[in-house]
């Protein structure tokens, strides 16, 4: 019998790049990122980032770093090639953003790429590659440092180009990677300019004073304020934004760690955590944590981005962060948030003083849960929320059954005592909220036509989207039409108070 014919093969190394590449940049902003953390681990002080179109057409960064002589220049495309490791066992004492010595081939393989670059005793040179090969090697002209120029990503994939964003979407995701790291290195200058316009210009100065200047319409630097704090293994800084200053989304809840920004939902929850008196549900703090720890406590080595991270004590560096933040906002009065006192969701009181336990005027009254949240659902309009009721599932159809509950009052401003078949309950009051808008929303309330359609700006693949998803959509009352070539949105769900326009840039 003959055998049979091996049907696996080992892959072109050039197209095991290409593919792999997709991990480590997969848009433009990926490019930016690895480019300026190559940049700050050459120890620049100055970096510029210069992006084409978003991105999609170029991408340049020029720094003032360490620099390369020709021979690195020729083995810095190579993959697995890195100044920064020699064996697996310095990654537990790795403190350079980069280390994978992956990035610049992965770039190169899928785009042309040139970097000029001088190292402080020897003379500049260019290297040229496209689609990951070498084109050209010389001698050129440049001073101390390096600059990287990444022309047409994703020219020779085209199945990966077709998923860049039109620019502007690009670029405001590149914009995002560049402020992570100037928030991260706020002794470094960074200048950031889009089609040739100077966008960014962050001199070195305080963590206060750069993320004031990174987020100059979101954040006032005289409500920042800074803090530290240390455990075995770590010290950290913060920056704490006083309770007025809070927003209504997480954005300016940030955390990095060895100055990378991570998205850890246990620091960010724990930055949360300990506003909770100052704030609830749906309002967030501004809150910057930045923890050094030592490198043999954490792994940054589970993601290819390097996004998320690893810990071996988080309990102690979340206890640790509480306490800092929790004892520095006790000078401040809980009703001082904006929000806090603007939002009569409930008909009690959401602000107690700290540290004390309240519970709302109203004990052992049994109502319909739904209209506290809502008076406005109720079908008996002088039946105020907050009267005794039986808990019977209203009749408008709408109104989920709830089955009998005792509700015994609030604590805390956020949450509600009910019980229920002898059990006790805490039910979060926003999560409530939101559950009963959401099941509204589903069961199909109708949309409520709007008098002028609001146009939406959008590019091909979300006009794709949209309308792929049109009649779902329209189940929840978004009616989205296509006029003259444009979308516009023309009915938007019945009974939910969200704007057009909200519901539109949605
Ligand atoms: P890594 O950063 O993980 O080492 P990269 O592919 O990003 O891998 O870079 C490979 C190597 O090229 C780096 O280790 C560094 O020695 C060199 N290098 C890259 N960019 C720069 C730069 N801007 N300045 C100086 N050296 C650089
Ligand atoms: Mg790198």
């Amino acid at each position: 019998m003959s055998q049979p014919q091996a049907r696996i093969h080992l892959l072109d190394p050039l197209v095991a790049r290409r593919i792999a590449a997709g991990e480590v940049v997969e848009r433009p902003h990926g490019v930016v990122r690895e480019l300026m953390d190559n940049s700050i681990d050459a120890g620049a002080r100055h970096v510029e980032v210069y992006l084409q179109a978003g991105g999609n057409e170029s991408i340049r960064v020029i720094d003032d770093g360490a620099g390369m002589g020709p021979e690195d220049l020729r083995l810095c495309v190579e993959s697995h090639a890195t100044s920064k490791i020699t064996t697996d066992h310095d990654l537990l004492s790795v403190r350079t953003l980069g280390f994978r010595g992956e990035a610049l081939a992965s770039i190169a393989a899928v785009s042309r790429l040139s970097i000029t670059s001088a190292p402080s005793d020897g003379i500049p040179h260019t290297i040229e590659v496209d689609a990951g090969s070498i084109r050209n090697l010389a001698p050129s002209a440049g001073q101390q440092g390096t600059t990287v120029e990444v022309s047409d990503l994703f020219f020779n994939v085209p199945a990966r180009k077709r998923f860049l964003k039109r620019t502007q979407t690009e670029a405001s995701m590149c914009r995002g990677v560049f402020l992570d790291k100037a928030v991260g290195f706020v002794d470094v200058e960074f200048r950031l300019y889009l089609d040739g316009e100077l966008r960014h210009f962050l001199p070195p100065g305080t963590i206060a004073a750069r993320i004031a200047a990174a987020y100059p319409e979101r954040t006032e630097p005289a409500l920042l304020h800074q803090l530290t704090g240390s455990g075995e293994g770590f010290t950290f800084a913060l920056i704490a934004g006083e309770p007025r200053a809070a927003r209504k989304d997480r954005r300016q809840l940030q955390v990095f760690v060895n100055r990378r920004r991570v998205w850890e939902y246990a620091l960010i929850q724990a930055l949360e955590y300990a506003y909770r008196d100052y704030l609830h549900g749906g309002i967030y703090p501004v809150a910057y944590l930045f923890l050094d720890i030592d490198p043999e406590l954490v792994d940054f080595n589970i993601h290819p981005t390097k996004r998320e991270v690893r810990f071996r004590s988080l309990p102690e560096i979340h206890r640790r962060v509480v306490e800092v933040v929790s004892s520095h906002l006790r000078q401040f009065d809980r009703t001082m948030s904006p929000f806090v006192a603007a939002e009569p969701t409930l008909p009690y009181s959401t602000a107690s003083p700290p540290g004390e336990m309240r519970v709302s005027p109203h004990p052992a009254t049994v109502f319909d849960l739904t209209r506290v949240f809502d008076p406005g659902l109720s079908d008996s309009p002088d039946d105020p929320a907050g009267a005794p009721a039986s808990g019977t599932p209203t009749t408008d159809g709408i109104t989920p059954a709830i089955p009998d509950f005792r509700y015994l009052g609030q604590v805390m401003g956020v949450f509600l005592i009910v019980e229920r078949e002898n059990q006790l309950y805490l039910v979060d009051q926003h999560a409530a909220h939101e559950r009963i808008i959401y099941d509204r929303l589903t069961r199909g309330s109708g949309g409520q036509e709007l008098l002028f359609p609001v146009y939406l700006d959008i590019g091909e693949d979300e006009a794709k989207t949209l309308d792929a998803n049109k009649d779902e959509l329209s189940g929840l009352g978004i009616r989205i039409e296509r006029n003259d070539g444009a979308w516009a949105l023309v009915s938007t769900p019945a009974g939910i108070s969200i704007s057009a326009e909200d519901l539109a840039g949605m």
